[in-house]
C-alpha cells in the first residue's frame, strides 16, 4: 500500500463513485485525468554562486466549478503523480463544500531544509515566473502546502505584481494579514475539522462535553484541533503525538500547557503528569473523537481492527487506506473522510480571495460564522446522500463531489 501511485488511488476511487453514479463513458474520462498540466526548469542561482536546475509542476485538474485553487509543495519526493492525485482530491474538496472552485495543486522537487531564505526567495520568483501566465484570480490560485509558508506566498504574491504592473492580491492565498491575508486562515483546517465533529456527534446521539480526544500528529492541525476540541466541544484530551512519540493521561492534558511545551522543547515526552505512548497505542485508544493529523496510510488493515474511537475525524490527507475502511465500517466508526473534516482551510482560502477582489475585509467573527455554516451545509449534504443510498461518508462524500463537478461539465457542454 505505501508504495502505491498516489494518482492510482485517485483514479481508483473515482472509478468507483463513477460506476455509482453511472456516470457517462466521456464524462468518467474527463474526471479521471487532469485537464491542463505544467511542467517547468526552475534555474536558480544558489548563495555559492552555482545554479541549480529544480523541477516545477502546477496541474490544472478540473476548472469546470471555476477557476482552480490548490497548495504548492516542496518536497523531495515530488513527482508529476503526487500532484495530479492532489489537484484530483483538491478537485472533490471544493465541490463538496460548495465552493464556486475547480481543484488543482502544483510542487517544485527540493528540499527546502537544504535552502537558505534567499535561496528560497529566488526559487519562489522563479517558480512564478515560469507559470504567471496559467495563473490569476480568474484562472488558477495557489496556497502553501507542506513546506511552503505565508512567507513564501508573499513573495509569489510580488513577483506576479511586478510582472503585471498592478495589485493582484486574490492570485495567492494564505498571504500574513498585512498583505491580504484573511482573519482566521490559521486555525481553519481544524476548525472546519471541530464543527463537522460536532455535527456527526448530533446524529449519533453523543454529548462531547467532558467525553475524550487523541490527537496523532501535534502540528499545526492537530495543535489547534486539540485547543478547538476542548474550547468549541467540551472535549478532553487524553493522548497526543508527534514523530518522536506521544503522552497519554487519563485524566486529561491541559492543550494550551502541551502546545507551549512542544514549543519550548520541540517534542512531547517528558510533559508533566503524562505516561509515554507509541503513535500505533495511541490509535488504538478508546476515545470518542480521533483526529489523525499527521501522515496519510496510518490506519491500515493491520491496526483498522484495533482501533476503538466513535468519530474518526481525517484531519490529515489520506490517513486510512480503502482496505481499512472497509473494516472501519463494519466495526461502526463514523468516519468523517479527509476531503470533507479538512476541507475548512480552502473555505477560508476561498474567503481571502473574496476579501480580496472586493478589497474589503471581514471580522475574524464574521469568518468563523461563514466557516460553521459552509461545514455544517456540506456535513449535511454528505450525511444525506449517505443515508438515501446507504453508503458509509466516504463514499457519500465523493457521490456528491464528483455529481457535482460532472454536471457543472455536462452544463458547459464539454461532454
Ligand atoms: P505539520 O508539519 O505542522 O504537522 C505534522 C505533525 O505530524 C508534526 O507534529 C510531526 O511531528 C507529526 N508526525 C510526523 N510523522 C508522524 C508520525 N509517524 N506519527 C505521529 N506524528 C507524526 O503539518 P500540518 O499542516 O499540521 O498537516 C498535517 C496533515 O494535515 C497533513 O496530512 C496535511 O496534508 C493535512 N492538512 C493540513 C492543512 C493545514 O491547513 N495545515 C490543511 C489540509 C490538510
Amino acid at each position: 500500500m505505501a508504495n502505491i501511485n498516489p494518482f492510482a488511488m485517485a483514479q481508483q476511487q473515482l472509478d468507483t463513485a463513477a460506476a455509482k453514479l453511472g456516470l457517462e463513458p466521456a464524462v468518467h474520462e474527463l474526471l479521471r485525468w487532469p485537464m491542463k498540466e505544467i511542467k517547468v526548469l526552475l534555474p536558480v542561482r544558489m548563495d555559492d554562486g552555482s545554479t541549480r536546475v529544480f523541477h516545477g509542476y502546477r496541474v490544472q485538474y478540473n476548472g469546470a466549478l471555476g477557476p482552480t485553487k490548490g497548495g504548492l509543495r516542496w518536497h523531495p519526493d515530488e513527482t508529476i503523480d503526487t500532484v495530479r492525485a492532489l489537484g484530483a482530491w483538491m478537485t472533490w474538496k471544493t465541490s463538496v463544500v460548495d465552493l464556486p472552485l475547480g481543484g488543482g495543486k502544483g510542487g517544485v522537487t527540493c528540499n527546502p531544509k537544504e535552502l537558505s531564505e534567499t535561496e528560497k526567495e529566488r526559487l519562489a520568483r522563479a517558480y512564478i515566473r515560469a507559470v504567471a501566465e496559467h495563473l490569476g484570480v480568474m484562472r488558477d490560485v495557489p496556497a502553501p502546502d507542506v513546506y511552503t509558508t505565508p512567507q513564501i506566498m508573499s513573495w509569489m504574491m510580488d513577483e506576479y505584481e511586478t510582472i503585471l504592473g498592478e495589485h493582484h492580491p486574490g492570485v495567492i492565498t494564505g498571504k500574513p494579514l498585512a498583505i491580504g491575508g484573511s482573519a482566521g486562515r490559521v486555525d481553519a483546517t481544524s476548525r472546519g475539522g471541530v464543527y463537522v465533529a460536532r455535527e456527526a456527534a448530533k446524529k449519533l446521539n453523543i454529548d462531547l462535553t467532558g467525553k475524550t480526544m487523541a490527537i496523532q500528529g501535534f502540528g499545526n492541525a492537530g495543535q489547534y484541533a486539540a485547543l478547538l476540541g476542548q474550547k468549541l466541544l467540551g472535549l478532553k484530551l487524553i493522548a497526543a503525538s508527534d514523530s518522536k512519540g506521544g503522552v497519554y493521561s487519563e485524566n486529561g492534558i491541559d492543550p494550551e500547557a502541551l502546545v507551549k511545551y512542544k514549543l519550548q522543547t520541540g517534542t512531547l515526552q517528558g510533559f508533566p503528569v503524562t505516561d509515554a505512548i507509541s503513535n500505533e497505542e495511541l490509535l488504538q485508544l478508546e476515545t470518542t473523537v480521533l483526529f489523525p493529523s499527521a501522515l496519510e496510510q496510518v490506519i491500515t488493515e493491520q491496526n483498522a481492527d484495533k482501533l476503538k474511537c466513535k468519530i474518526l475525524c481525517e484531519l490529515a490527507n489520506g490517513p486510512t487506506t480503502p482496505e481499512a475502511d472497509d473494516i472501519l465500517d463494519q466495526n461502526g466508526v463514523f468516519v468523517l473522510p479527509d476531503f470533507l473534516a479538512n476541507a475548512g482551510g480552502v473555505t477560508v482560502s476561498y474567503f481571502e480571495q473574496v476579501q480580496n477582489t472586493y478589497n474589503f475585509y471581514w471580522e475574524l467573527d464574521e469568518v468563523y460564522k461563514r466557516l460553521d455554516l459552509k461545514m455544517t451545509h456540506a456535513f449535511e449534504n454528505v450525511y444525506g446522500m449517505s443515508q438515501q443510498e446507504n453508503v458509509n461518508m466516504r463514499q457519500a462524500a465523493y457521490l456528491v463531489a464528483v455529481a457535482r463537478v460532472a454536471e457543472a461539465c455536462r452544463l458547459r457542454g464539454w461532454v
